[in-house]
């Protein structure tokens, strides 16, 4: 690259544009002036009076030219001047006229552009040009963060160069064990290069973190820079696409350039997908992405590029689209590895809540354990979230510790947003959610599947539940039985199966409860081989984010006869659901009547009222059999 030694020398850069902007005026002016030598100024006078004039015969001669007539008087009057000029109208007659009087008249030959005029015509506008395109790109090379709204080719990645405050390590992250492990090992690249490139080990250049939002990527791969003690560069991939095209992949250039100066380092770069996706996938996007291309196609040859032996660059990329990635993303020598970041379980959110616990006053006796069992499907970001939101109750009420009530109400708070007590229903509307409610509830009890029902609520909450009912599981479970399943559609079911019970009629309220049933039926016949007539045959293929709770796989290549089966097999499951809720339902039709009652009332039942209300519920005698 060529020498930039003047990066910091603002003045003489704008002297050398003014001198030349003074420059241009100048010539301009010049250029303005040099058609009208050698014509000395004379007097004005309307067209109206020239024509009288030359009626009145009074006119010698005439030179006519574009802009302008002027004219010499055949007697001139002692004092006044005898040449005049006027601003010609368009007039065909005018020749006509002035041979008629006897007007000796010429007109000037077509303006011919003087050289002067034709050579800054040419000059001038290449020169112009030129002097704002260097502005510009020297505004986008210089150095310095205030260089303003043309830095659009740097790199927006922050850096961070870890000190003994702001250290994260790994003790700092808790419940994915198996992902430090594996980023322990990057850890080791990143302290002992030398160890691994000497026996001729390629060192991982890129590393994927999968897994859903806030479950600690970020985290983690600060707490690789913290533990191998080496500058992290963290960017997000949407950050490198940009309006300007070119912009992305100037950005990246430039990012592995910084990167490369303080390596050993780890740049990071969260939302990759942003850049990432397959470029196969997007061919239908009207007009296409060049722009994101571009930016992927720097990206590769980045990462193909550095490869220092002992000063390596690692970078950690985290997506929770893994399958939408390009495929050249994943190639060896890119981002060969991939590491799975997963929800934790009831031992890793413990171990969470232990974390943030000690970063509050926890009032003597608070129980995590039990509030990490009931937060089965929570993320370590929604576990950290839990215990601030208990705080700050805490706090409100005055309290000088956090107590485990404060833990309950902010689970609820996390999972089901905050209260919404603003949100008045009708009370018709409101009979309507009870029932539904406890139906929900009184089948959830009965029904297997590990979830013990702990509160139905009539009270808003959050932006779409009317009302809700609770379900906690009582320990993470990995598997589920047929039973178990069907027991979850028929809990789902038990709200929609109560307002026909009651009402005789539906509402639109059960919208999701029929989703997410549909959802569990469909998995059981098509993903989990558990239809007596179709077999164990997995009739969906498995999508590669199974464990983000995607259920839109594609299905296998079918018959049509089989596709059909498999459609009448999902309506039977939903359907069977639906009548052991009915059943349930109607012979437990006074006990659904009392706790409605009740929970009108009250808008909440929860703990171990609810609990006798619902041990004088039992099986209709022909589910029981
Ligand atoms: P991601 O990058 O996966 O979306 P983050 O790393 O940004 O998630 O997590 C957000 C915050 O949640 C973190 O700063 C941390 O406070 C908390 N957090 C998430 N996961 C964990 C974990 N496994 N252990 C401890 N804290 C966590
Ligand atoms: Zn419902």
């Amino acid at each position: 690259m060529a020498i930039r030694q003047d990066d910091n020398q603002p003045n003489r850069r704008f002297g050398v544009i003014n001198l030349v902007l003074i420059g241009v005026g100048v010539l301009l002016l010049l250029s303005s002036f040099l058609p009208n030598q050698g014509m000395q100024q004379v007097p004005r006078v309307p067209y109206s009076l020239f024509i009288n004039q030359v009626d009145a015969d009074s006119v010698k001669r005439a030179f006519i030219t574009q802009d302008q007539i002027r004219y010499e008087l055949a007697t001139p009057v002692e004092g006044q001047p005898s040449v005049l000029a006027t601003t010609p109208i368009f007039d065909m007659e005018l020749p006509h006229r002035l041979e008629q009087h006897g007007v000796e008249f010429a007109a000037a030959p077509p303006k011919r552009p003087s050289f002067i005029t034709t050579a800054l015509s040419w000059i001038v506008p290449p020169l112009i040009f030129i002097v704002v395109l260097q502005f510009f790109a020297r505004r986008a090379m210089g150095g310095g963060g205030s260089q303003g709204a043309l830095s659009f080719t740097k790199s927006k990645a922050k850096v961070y160069v870890p000190d003994e405050q702001s250290r994260v390590t790994f003790a700092d992250v808790a419940g994915v064990d198996e992902a430090k492990a594996e980023l322990t090992e990057i850890v080791d690249f990143l302290k002992k290069p030398e160890r691994y490139t000497a026996i001729g080990a390629r060192i991982p250049k890129g590393v994927l973190l999968v897994g859903p939002p806030g479950t600690g990527k970020t985290l983690l791969s600060k707490a690789v820079a913290g533990e191998a003690d080496v500058p992290f560069f963290i960017i997000s991939g949407s950050e490198f696409v940009e309006l300007f095209v070119g912009a992305g992949a100037a950005r990246v250039r430039d990012l592995f350039e910084q990167a490369k100066k303080k390596a050993p380092c780890i740049i990071f770069i969260d939302e990759l997908d942003a850049i990432g996706k397959s470029r196969s996938g997007s061919m239908g996007v009207v007009g296409g992405n060049d722009e994101r291309e571009q930016t992927l196609n720097q990206l590769l040859t980045e990462m193909d590029g550095f490869a220092s032996k002992d000063k390596p660059v690692i970078v950690l990329a985290a997506t929770n689209q893994p399958e939408t990635l390009d495929a050249a993303l994943l190639r060896p020598g890119r981002f060969d590895r991939q590491v799975l970041v997963d929800r934790p379980d009831l031992s890793g959110r413990l171990t969470i809540l232990e974390i943030y616990g000690k970063k509050v006053k926890l009032a003597e006796g608070v129980d995590l354990q039990k509030i990490a069992a009931a937060t089965s499907g929570f993320a370590g970001a929604d576990l950290a979230n839990l215990v601030n939101e208990a705080a700050l109750l805490a706090a409100r009420a005055y309290r000088t510790t956090v107590e485990q009530a404060d833990l309950n109400e902010a689970i609820e708070r996390v999972v089901a947003g905050l209260e919404k007590r603003s949100r008045v229903l009708q009370d018709d509307e409101k009979r309507v959610v009870a029932y539904h409610e406890v139906g929900h509830a009184i089948v959830g009890h009965l029904m297997p599947g590990g979830s013990k029902v702990a509160k139905i609520s009539i009270v808003p909450r959050g932006m779409s539940a009317l009302g809700y009912t609770l379900q906690l599981p009582t320990e993470d479970r990995f598997l589920n039985s047929r039973e178990d399943l069907q027991g979850q559609i028929a809990t789902l079911l038990g709200g929609r199966s109560a307002e026909e019970v009651v009402f005789g009629k539906i509402t639109t309220g059960a919208a999701n409860d029929l989703q997410r049933a549909t959802d569990i039926a469909e998995q059981m016949v098509g993903t989990f081989g558990m239809s007596d007539t179709l077999g164990p045959l997995a009739y969906d293929k498995q999508g590669g984010g199974r464990f983000l709770g995607g259920t839109n796989n594609p299905r296998r290549v079918v018959s049509d006869a089989t596709a059909q089966a498999i459609d009448k097999e999902v309506r039977a499951l939903v359907d069977n659901g639906h009548n052991t809720a009915l059943g349930i339902l109607n012979s437990n039709r006074d006990l659904l009547e009392t706790i409605a009652q009740r929970i009108l009332e009250k808008e909440v039942i929860e703990g171990d009222e609810l609990k006798e209300l619902l041990s004088s519920s039992h099986l209709p005698e022909a589910v029981a059999a």
